[in-house]
């Protein structure tokens, strides 16, 4: 039964919503997370998923999780602490640990509540967090149940953060964290002056690695392996690169110990299931044998780019899997969005205020799994319907 007084109330608000342009509504997968799908009854090649390996659907983890389902049973029944933790949990904390070439690491159900459980636990009243203003929700919503205070720096703007921590002496301890990769920019942080920084400020780093585990780095261990540094605490999840599902952080014994012991999200919170563990353990033994796809994966990137770019768009970002295209105008960005679907291509448009007026996009991603007959047709849809909306001159060649 319906409560009218509150349907009402919650109409009113979402009304508000709409007229914004920004009401969400579920979109029904009825397949596999491959690059190819059928959403809501129609084929689509998906070019926004973050299943940037293929390794979502890869039989060796479905095998992994599948026989260890059949040992363990399905739920885990209990948090770590209680009844929650086996066998699995602790050969996958470990995997991560040598993976991230930390001392330890610690497992949460995803990545949002390992940004939530550091940020709330660890900082402390009197401490301050200064925070990418790009930073993803699940930081920023870490910073907000934090008693420490949170100053926003402007996206990756160094300057801007020395002067920001120069002015920082009235507290008692500094913290940076970031997106290793932004979700909505594809900028790579730049990791190797944050350090500096943090260094020269005696100030703590946090980076978030979701978009960059098993992506970035010679190895797949993330922007650290990139640029060559160790910053003291890498949060990430198991459910982009990875292909599972669940978040961790890797850093000190300590720092996991200190953890284990106040972070909410991971105290008060049903471990994940021991299959689940099993697949994200097969994944990392996969995708540190995986140079050549992440070398597939980056040609892939670069390709797309360059053709875009010759074409006239404006693409943001650093060589990542997120390619976001500027199409600028909000409305023609959504007119965009749905006639790429009409041409079988699946990339959502990002709006305000997700982003900044004016800089209305639609946000690709690609995957190693993605042919080069699929990424053709990206392309020329891409020519097409840029012409189409005079986004891109007539004269645009492909
Ligand atoms: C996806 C994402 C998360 C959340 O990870 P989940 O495991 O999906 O909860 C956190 N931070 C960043 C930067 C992300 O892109």
């Amino acid at each position: 039964m319906a409560n009218v007084k509150m349907d009402e109330w919650l109409n009113g608000r979402l009304d508000k919503t709409k007229e914004s342009g920004l009401h969400r509504q579920l979109k029904t997968m009825h397949s596999a997370p491959c690059s190819k799908v059928v959403i809501n009854g129609r084929n689509q090649l998906v070019f926004s998923s973050n299943n940037y390996l293929g390794l979502a659907n890869d039989e060796r983890l479905v095998y992994a999780a599948e026989t260890i389902l059949h040992e363990f049973g399905v739920g885990s029944s209990g948090s770590r602490l209680t009844t929650g933790h086996t066998e699995w949990h602790q050969k996958l904390e470990n995997k991560i640990a040598a993976f991230k070439q930390t001392e330890a690491a610690l497992l949460f159900s995803s990545g949002y509540l390992a940004n939530v459980g550091v940020l709330s636990s660890l900082p402390e009243k009197g401490d301050v967090v200064f925070s990418d203003q790009l930073n993803h929700a699940s930081i920023i919503d870490g910073c907000r149940l934090s008693r420490a205070d949170t100053i926003i720096y402007n996206h990756v703007d160094m300057k801007d953060l020395e002067e920001k921590l120069k002015d920082s002496d009235s507290y008692r301890r500094r913290f940076i964290v970031t997106d290793g990769v932004f979700s909505m920019d594809g900028t790579i942080a730049p990791l190797d002056q944050i350090m500096t920084l943090a260094r020269s400020y005696g100030a703590f780093v946090i980076v978030d690695d979701a978009h960059a585990t098993g992506v970035l780095g010679e190895n797949g261990r993330g922007t650290s392996e990139y640029f060559g540094v160790s910053p003291d605490i890498v949060i990430g999840t198991l459910s982009k690169a990875v292909g599972a599902e669940g978040g961790f952080v890797a850093g000190s014994r300590v720092l996991i110990d200190f953890l284990l012991n106040h972070a909410r999200t991971f105290i008060f919170q049903t471990a994940i299931p021991p299959s689940i563990c099993a697949a994200a353990y097969a994944a990392f033994e996969i995708i540190e044998h995986s140079k050549e796809k992440r070398r597939l994966l980056l040609s892939r990137i670069k390709q797309i780019k360059n053709s875009l770019e010759k074409m006239g768009y404006t693409v943001k970002g650093d060589d990542t899997p997120i390619i976001p295209v500027i199409i600028g105008d909000t409305y023609k960005a959504v007119a965009f969005a749905s006639r790429l679907q009409e041409e079988g291509i699946y990339a959502p448009a990002i709006r305000p205020p997700t982003v900044a007026i004016g800089e209305s996009r639609i946000r690709l991603t690609v995957t190693a799994d993605h042919s080069l007959k699929e990424i053709d047709h990206l392309l020329s849809s891409f020519h097409l319907i840029g012409k189409e909306l005079n986004v891109i001159s007539e004269a645009a060649l492909l």
